[in-house]
């Protein structure tokens, strides 16, 4: 017999938390139990080499609600929360990190603020960071403001991963052919009615952070690629300064023949060394544009998501809300 759908997932990625999981644990379940729902928590075990796999099966036998996902190696905070959110069959989906730097009792307010507006997304956004270290807290203003520069201004600033998914959004993911989503941005993107809750974010209770610097740098390289042509049209301006460069010292170059204070030869050998890179750089951000429009259809994103057919539904729900948007048609708008 299929199991039935519970009212709320949580997922929480999880790698080498042996420290911080009983932490975690007690206060989530303290949570979720009181809510008086049923709700599942689908842990992703990110290939833990810790004792965070015994950790797991010792919850599991007290805690019938608590799954365990276990990936065979370790694959990265986004791929583990892509898994578990795939997984999870709950009708509104949250996720978490196990770290208890997001505190899990804002899940039922997440939730409430989701049903009392009809919405699909509700995001934790993080408006005070004074426990993070200086350098985590600059890294990640540059982040976001260079995502909101060159990706889009609909992603919340200070909004990580702490957030709750109508199922109807988590559909809408899973019919993105991504292989590798960034979903603090994929997320935004699909422009779904949203609200934002705010909190502190708190230090974390036990272990050490899993984001190196050259995770980070990763994260922000897929951020800004996955997302813009932006960087491909570098070589196009690139090329059209160094063809303004080549104008100036044209210039230049005729008023010192005019002064008569010339050196011969020197004048036309950089006028047609600057000139021909600049060409060149001309022509790579050509071939940059049409990159970009491959790379545009390879992604094959859906164009649009439909919301609700007076066909399926009898009668059209108000625009902008009033219930979650219905999951996308199979290959929508392709
Ligand atoms: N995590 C994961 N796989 C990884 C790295 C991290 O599942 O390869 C999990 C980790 O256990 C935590 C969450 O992702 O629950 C966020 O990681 P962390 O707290 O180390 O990142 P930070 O908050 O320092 O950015
Ligand atoms: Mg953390």
């Amino acid at each position: 017999m299929a199991r039935p759908e519970p009212a709320l997932s949580v997922v929480v990625p999880i790698f080498n938390e042996e420290a911080v999981l009983p932490l975690f644990a007690v206060r989530l379940r303290a949570t979720l139990d009181e809510l008086g729902e049923a709700y599942e928590v689908v842990a992703v075990d990110d290939g833990s080499t810790d004792a965070t796999p015994a950790v797991l099966a010792g919850l599991r036998r007290g805690w019938p609600q608590l799954r365990v996902i276990r990936l065979r190696r370790n694959s990265g905070h986004q791929a583990a929360l892509t898994a578990g959110l795939f997984r999870a069959r709950g009708a509104y989906v949250a996720s978490i990190d196990a770290d208890l730097q997001d505190p899990p009792e804002l899940i039922p307010e997440l939730l409430r603020t989701a049903r009392a507006g009809g919405l699909d997304i509700v995001y934790g956004v993080r408006n005070d960071r004074s426990t993070d270290p200086p350098f985590k807290r600059w890294t990640a203003g540059l982040y976001y403001r260079l995502v909101r520069r060159l990706v889009a201004d609909t992603v919340p600033a200070q909004a990580g991963d702490f957030r709750l998914l109508s199922r109807a959004t988590v559909e809408a993911l899973r019919e993105l052919p991504e292989r590798a989503p960034v979903l603090r941005l994929v997320v935004p993107w699909l422009g779904f009615p949203s609200a934002e809750v705010g909190y502190a974010r708190a230090e974390r209770a036990a272990g050490r952070t899993k984001y190196s610097l050259s995770r980070m740098v990763r994260l922000a390289a897929d951020s800004v690629i996955n997302f813009s042509p932006v960087p491909l049209r570098l070589a196009t301006w690139l090329g059209v300064c160094g063809v303004l460069l080549c104008g100036v010292l044209v210039i230049i170059a005729i008023v010192a023949y005019l002064r008569d204070s010339t050196v011969a030869g020197w004048a036309s050998l950089y006028v047609v060394v600057l000139f021909l890179g600049a060409v060149q750089l001309l022509c790579l951000g050509l071939l940059g544009e049409y990159v970009a429009r491959i790379f545009g259809a390879v992604q094959g994103r859906p164009s649009y998501f439909v919301s609700a057919d007076s066909d399926d539904a009898g009668e059209l729900p108000p625009a902008g809300g009033g219930r979650p948007a219905t999951a996308p048609e199979p290959r929508a708008g392709r």
